[in-house]
């Protein structure tokens, strides 16, 4: 409750004095990345709950979000171009998509629209399987048998803590093995010949999201390596390419995740630690790029947190961690 009055003041607050702030800081050696996950086309599609709405966006809302940075002179980059250096002085952003939806494809023509390129991280075995992700699976069968959508995230965080073939499991016994098959193009992910015209997209770099979208801080280093090169090798025979990156599933890592990630022979790892990342990158073998989460609040109104490497919620956090070091 508290956490959310500060949020809200804090976005009011913010829209007034981060403005000023940014004047007096200024916003160059600085790249913003942001992570999405589905796209609908309309709202009415939304209204299907055929995914879980998390922090989907409509294209509308996609288009207003590259607008806002586009206006405040923000240079969209590809994780390739973060390899080759980015100058300084400047300010970038990227914005990547997780998972492997189809529904992704509807952002493809608003980048066309401006000449942006996007990276997207792909989940091998749903996309091999035609298989919907498993937290949409719970939220749409919850969601039309009742349940509030806190009693649904509560299924789908207890689940989590599981490898995936728990959840495979799981999923089996509560909703039977039908429900592995998608119910329309919103929830099912992209197939083999668009994973192949996408890579073969001038505004789409492909990226690794392991290969069950498995909680890597739950596997061990077998495992581990064994999500990374799996889905390596699909994707390889599906682009001819062996991707760079590599998101890790809800962001979660740790060192020896890195440790493996590196061994594998990425160059960039994708978390979801919302900061931003300062100019010029540190210089390793594995480079750590922290993201945003995007989220479906006007842009006018919140953009100023991003550019200035906050969201009210990390704030939030930060000004607690100062009142309470040993939070
Ligand atoms: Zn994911």
């Amino acid at each position: 409750m508290l956490k959310k009055g500060f949020r809200v003041l804090a976005e009011k607050l913010g829209f007034l004095i981060n403005p000023i702030l940014l004047n007096i800081k200024g916003e160059n050696n600085q790249l913003l990345v942001f992570f999405f996950h589905g796209i609908y086309k309309s709202l009415e599609q939304k209204n299907l709950s055929h995914i879980d709405p998390q922090s989907n966006m409509t294209t509308d809302q996609l288009d207003d979000f590259l607008d806002y940075f586009l206006n405040y002179d923000y240079k969209f980059v590809k994780p390739e171009e973060l390899l080759e250096g980015l100058q300084l002085d400047q300010r970038y952003i990227m914005i990547t998509f997780d998972d492997g939806y189809f529904n992704n494809l509807l952002a493809i023509e608003v980048l066309r629209k401006y000449k942006i390129p996007a990276a997207f991280f792909l989940t091998a075995k749903n996309i091999a399987e035609n298989r919907p992700f498993w937290w949409d699976i719970i939220y749409k069968y919850r969601y039309k048998q009742g349940y509030s959508l806190e009693k649904i995230r509560k299924e789908q965080g207890y689940l989590k803590r599981f490898k995936y073939n728990y959840i495979d499991d799981y999923i089996i016994q509560n909703f039977g093995i039908k429900s592995f098959e998608p119910w329309s193009d919103i929830d099912r992910p992209l197939n083999e010949m668009e994973v192949k015209s996408l890579a073969r997209d001038p505004f789409a770099a492909i990226g690794n999201h392991t290969s069950n979208h498995s909680i890597l801080t739950n596997c061990s280093k077998r495992e581990i390596k064994e999500e990374f090169i799996e889905s390596n090798k699909f994707l390889i025979s599906v682009t001819g390419t062996s991707p760079i990156s590599i998101a890790f599933p809800n962001g979660y890592f740790n060192h020896l995740v890195l440790e493996v990630a590196e061994e594998v022979g990425f160059r960039l790892a994708f978390s979801v630690v919302p900061k931003k990342n300062h100019l010029p990158l540190e210089n390793g073998k594995l480079i750590c790029i922290s993201r945003f989460m995007a989220n479906t609040n006007i842009i006018k109104n919140y953009g100023s947190f991003y550019r200035l490497g906050y969201t009210p919620g990390s704030l939030f956090s930060d000004i607690r961690k100062l009142g309470n070091p040993f939070l």
